[in-house]
């Protein structure tokens, strides 16, 4: 099976100033002017040249700047949160986590950069090489360039920026076309927070997108498999690594000795969260036949429950545009008509607005579209099983691997599950709360990506190139295995060598 997600990116017509519509009114959000994607070599330029004063500065010189952004970032949430409300039509209560994330990042990478930036000290790996005393360094690379979707537009331009700029690099930021306005005020702050210019920020859709990857030292790219693809082999060309964030079709289990109330919440907030639209969350979900009922109709309980609109007052908002709307509504009509039921929504409401209703699905199965492609909308397709081999076999069954989730009144069983789940992460009686984890990696498997972001110090480090230094620890045996020596000598050497190697492996192969 492969990755079906829809290449929807539009088409480049990014010349002058755009104008941003909030898709919960209709309203203009704000203005943006496109950048010329010919300029973005010069951009890159600038931050290149303003590199080696930022890397110079240290990592406590570094830690001082990212302290004061994220004061900077606590002090005007509000004007943030304001302008992501009116570019996606979030929810206030979705729209207040992003900057609290930024701010959970900030503060974990101020506390442990140094440490995790410092030259490591390396052991030497035979007794015979103890002359020499090996160091690593982390040296950044320049510029690297993110390239962020939409449905976060707050978090997505900065979560792995933190990490670059804590790393000593600069960063060119394209945010996604559909909300351009959030991370212009995110670059006043850096600047207005006293941070140098190593933070610039470029507006556009594919040819800009790929005016950075040109430009880009180390591409961190988040957003579908289909356009992943492209950035894979488009960095291929010059060489330059790439970290891809793509899409998922995040299953949840709920064993039968799962707390039913608590599975419920769960599923209905990891499902509905942002409308729908989180790359970690709960696509669908496989319940042991038990309890089916029981969570079938606590699911539906709290959905009926549900307030949609943007701004205050409301759960979950708008989607981003029509498009979007469009794929959820028809993952919902294709499974309906073939057999499914919809206990909840199922219809676009009339009005103003990219609203699409919270929708539960029941009699579903894998021959329909919402348990196998990636819906990124307010649905939750419910699945009946006949036991734990079943759910993990089926949770499998998918050309994703981002997360899951496993619900079970037994931690061990459900850490059991967990280990046979084909994914990079997988939450224990809750969802998606290993984005909250930055000392855990977070990262997709199969055709949910390449590498990963956090993860601890890796989250700064795999920004870096790692530069070996190999200094002599004494003089004595300085000389080196040259050819000055006779060969005789360099034979002698050459077999010392082997068999001082050799002790080890004849000794464990007994
Ligand atoms: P998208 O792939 O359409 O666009 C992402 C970004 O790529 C945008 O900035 C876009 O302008 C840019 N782009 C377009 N064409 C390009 C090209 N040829 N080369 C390089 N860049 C190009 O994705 P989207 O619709 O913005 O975001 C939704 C997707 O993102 C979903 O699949 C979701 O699962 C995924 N996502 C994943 C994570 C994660 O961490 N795994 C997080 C958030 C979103």
């Amino acid at each position: 099976m492969t990755a079906t997600t829809p290449d929807i990116t539009p088409a480049d017509e990014f010349t002058g100033v755009g104008t941003i519509l909030n898709p919960a009114t209709g309203a203009v959000a704000g203005e943006v002017r496109w950048t010329d994607p010919a300029g973005i070599d010069a951009i890159a330029a600038d931050l290149r040249r303003a590199q080696r004063d930022w890397e110079q500065r240290g990592a406590k010189g570094r830690a001082k700047a990212l302290a004061r952004f994220a004061v900077w970032l606590d002090d005007h949430r509000g004007e943030i949160e304001d302008l992501l409300i009116a570019e996606t039509g979030k929810s206030a209560s979705d729209a207040a986590v992003e900057v609290t994330l930024l701010v959970m990042i900030l503060s974990y990478v101020i506390k442990t950069m140094e440490k995790a930036l410092a030259p490591e000290h390396r052991p030497a790996s035979l007794p015979i090489l103890a002359i020499k005393k090996i160091t690593v360094y982390y040296r950044p690379r320049p510029v690297v360039g993110i390239i962020a979707p939409w449905n976060y537009p707050v978090a997505n331009a900065l979560m792995d920026a933190i990490g670059a700029l804590a790393a000593g690099c600069t960063v060119l930021l394209k945010p996604s076309e559909r909300t351009p306005l959030t991370a212009e005020v995110l670059r006043r702050g850096w600047l207005e927070s006293g941070a140098p210019d190593v933070l610039a920020v470029v507006q556009g859709a594919r040819a800009v997108a790929e005016a950075v990857v040109d430009n880009s030292d180390y591409v961190q790219f988040t957003g579908s498999t289909a356009t992943g693809r492209k950035v894979a082999e488009r960095a291929a060309r010059r060489l330059t690594p790439v970290s891809l964030e793509l899409g998922g079709k995040d299953p949840m289990i709920v064993c039968e000795d799962a707390d039913i109330e608590l599975a419920a919440h769960a599923a209905v907030w990891g499902a509905m969260f942002n409308a729908g639209q989180t790359c970690v969350s709960v696509e669908r979900v496989y319940v042991l036949e038990q309890v089916y009922d029981k969570f079938v109709e606590a699911v539906v309980r709290d959905v009926n429950e549900l307030q949609m609109g943007a701004g205050e007052g409301h759960h979950f908002g708008a989607m981003i545009d029509d498009s979007q709307v469009s794929i959820a509504a028809r993952h919902v009509d294709e499974a309906v008509a073939a057999g499914a039921r919809a206990l909840t929504g199922g219809k676009r409401p009339n009005g103003v607005g990219s609203f699409y209703p919270p929708t539960v699905l029941v009699d579903v199965d894998h021959s329909m579209t919402c348990m196998t492609e990636e819906t990124f909308g307010p649905t939750l397709p419910i699945m009946k099983v006949a036991g734990v081999d079943e759910a993990i076999r089926l949770a499998n069954d998918s050309p994703y691997g981002l997360s899951a989730s496993v619900f079970s009144g037994d931690v061990s069983r459900a850490k059991d599950i967990a280990v046979q789940l084909d994914c990079g992460a997988v939450n224990i009686n809750d969802v998606i709360s290993n984005l909250m984890c930055t000392t855990a990696p977070m990262g997709g498997w199969k055709s949910s990506g390449i590498g990963a972001r956090f993860g601890g110090a890796d989250g700064m480090r795999k920004f870096c190139r790692q530069e070996a230094v190999v200094a002599p620890r004494t003089n004595v045996g300085a000389g080196g295995n040259y050819y000055h020596n006779s060969l005789k000598r360099l034979a002698a050497t050459t077999k010392m060598i082997t068999q001082v190697a050799l002790r080890r492996p004849r000794r464990a192969a007994k």
